[in-house]
């Protein structure tokens, strides 16, 4: 028996230490380089497991983290009580209320399907392969998120375990408080067992790729920039500047070169949809062009986001605007011609994304018009020195020009305090450190985006 021996008599789930079989296995998600390396994982089969975790780590003082899918991976937690919801892949669809039910080891690739046999869709995002529980608490700027705003705002009701190890079923109306804090300030105030989320009459977009090769980089980035300037909310879009490797897992038409990625996605009508993307047909010829009418089940082929877990560093800052000099200097630092290879993504908010929810709760970035992301994949021979500068320097060009973070996307170094705190106006984080006193005040939820509970 371990040193958490005991644990095991209240779990129904596995509970694992460094050294057991299937302890690597379960720490370690899509973001591959430097794990949790918890003292203890509890592999939670349903909300009574969580519970009893919490319970446990708060009777022993361990601090807690929680991790489904590893997409979000924040700074790693050293020690500690890591609870894993993977298995708790409830899901329940209400046609009639246009509601789901999800429990918090589900990912997009479950709700989507089964909320498009009656013809509706969720506020997903780019990867089908993310937790959604996660992305909804964060905020999540999806597909669709111009138009309809952050899926946290379609939140419904909310089930978590608090610090003091209580169970709740939160709401707008019983508890405000709470359930504000956690639509925003997500695992400093609990653990979410499962989510009710809304769901949209939405069956198609019009959306796919389209792919530019090197020489038109510098024109379709300047196009593409001044024509999200007044697209309609329906449009949401972004752009990424990525090296293909020269290797056959790549079509024949993109190995080796250095494209521009246009991802479109229109949830109005298809027609509408290719006569507004037309000036960026007209920007020259494709390497690719999937861009069509296909059914909300594939997405996921917009971004064609890679499902295999990998190492990979990221620097994400969100921007008010998006200047002709902002972009020069990004190509400077990671396009065909710069010295470190890095894949650079420009995301394209605003629209609905900027205007304050109908029940308030505490996802920041509501003023950013652009999300910009340097990426570099840590393969092996990779100098992880050079990677190390090429985003320190990212930080240097952003910094003075961003609105702040997106809590979603911080990730590795880029979730300390400081990039925490910069992803809310100061009124949010104040009030965010003052509840996280209030339900947190020994900040047992402290292995996360961690907001430490005010003096
Ligand atoms: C390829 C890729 C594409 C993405 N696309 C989008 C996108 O389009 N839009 C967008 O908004 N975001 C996007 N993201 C970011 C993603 O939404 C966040 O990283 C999200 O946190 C991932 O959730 P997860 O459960 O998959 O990851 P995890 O790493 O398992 O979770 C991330 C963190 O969330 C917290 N958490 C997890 N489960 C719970 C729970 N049950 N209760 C309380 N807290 C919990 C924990 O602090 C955990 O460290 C993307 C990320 C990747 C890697």
């Amino acid at each position: 028996m371990g040193t958490h021996g005991t644990l095991a008599a209240k779990v129904r789930g596995p509970v694992l230490e460094p050294g057991d079989a299937g302890y690597d296995e379960e720490r370690t998600g899509f973001q591959t380089r430097d794990p949790h390396r918890p003292g203890v994982i509890v592999g939670a089969l349903d909300a009574a497991d969580v519970r009893a975790a919490v319970e446990y780590a708060a009777a022993q003082g361990l601090p807690v983290g929680v991790q489904n899918t590893g997409h979000g991976l924040p700074l790693p937690a050293d020690g500690g009580l890591l609870i894993s919801t993977g298995r708790m892949t409830g899901l329940r669809v209400d046609p009639e209320a246009r509601t789901a039910w999800i429990e918090a080891g589900v990912r997009w690739s479950q709700v989507v399907p089964e909320a498009a046999e009656h013809g509706l869709a969720p506020l997903s995002g780019s990867s089908p392969g993310v937790g959604a529980v996660s992305y909804m608490l964060g905020g999540g700027a999806g597909l669709m998120s111009r138009r309809y705003g952050y899926a946290a705002d379609h939140v419904r009701s909310i089930d978590a375990v608090t610090a003091d190890g209580r169970l709740w079923h939160v709401t707008p109306d019983t508890d405000p408080d709470l359930f504000w804090a956690l639509l925003g300030g997500r695992a400093n105030f609990g653990v979410v067992t499962s989510l009710e989320i809304g769901l949209f009459p939405v069956t198609h977009l019009y959306g796919g790729g389209l792919i530019f090769d090197t020489d038109l980089i510098p024109e379709v980035m300047d196009l593409w920039r001044t024509w999200t300037a007044d697209v309609p909310e329906a449009m949401t879009s972004s752009i990424a500047l990525v090296p293909v490797p020269d290797i056959p897992a790549f079509p024949e038409e993109l190995r080796g070169r250095h494209i521009a990625h246009v991802r479109i996605a229109h949830s109005g009508d298809a027609a509408e949809g290719e006569r507004l993307i037309a000036p960026l047909r007209a920007a020259g010829p494709r390497l690719q062009d999937t861009v069509r009418e296909l059914p909300y089940t594939e997405a996921g082929t917009i971004h064609n986001e890679p499902p295999t877990p990998m190492a990979y560093r990221s620097t994400t800052r969100a921007l008010r605007e998006l200047d002709g000099r902002t972009v020069r200097d990004l190509l400077d630092l990671a396009g065909p011609g710069a010295p470190d290879r890095a894949i650079l993504e420009i995301r394209h908010l605003g629209g609905a994304l900027a205007r304050p929810p109908v029940v308030p709760n505490a996802v920041g970035g509501r003023d950013a018009r652009y999300l910009v992301g340097v990426l570099s994949k840590l393969r092996p021979g990779v100098d992880e020195e050079s990677v190390r500068s090429l985003h320190e320097r990212a930080a240097a060009l952003l910094d003075p020009r961003s609105s702040g973070g997106i809590l979603n996307f911080l990730v590795g170094p880029d979730a300390g305090p400081e990039m925490v705190r910069a992803s809310y106006d100061p009124a949010t984080y104040r009030r965010l450190a003052e509840l996280k006193a209030a339900y947190d005040p020994r900040n047992l939820f402290r292995l996360n985006h961690n907001i430490p509970p005010a003096a």
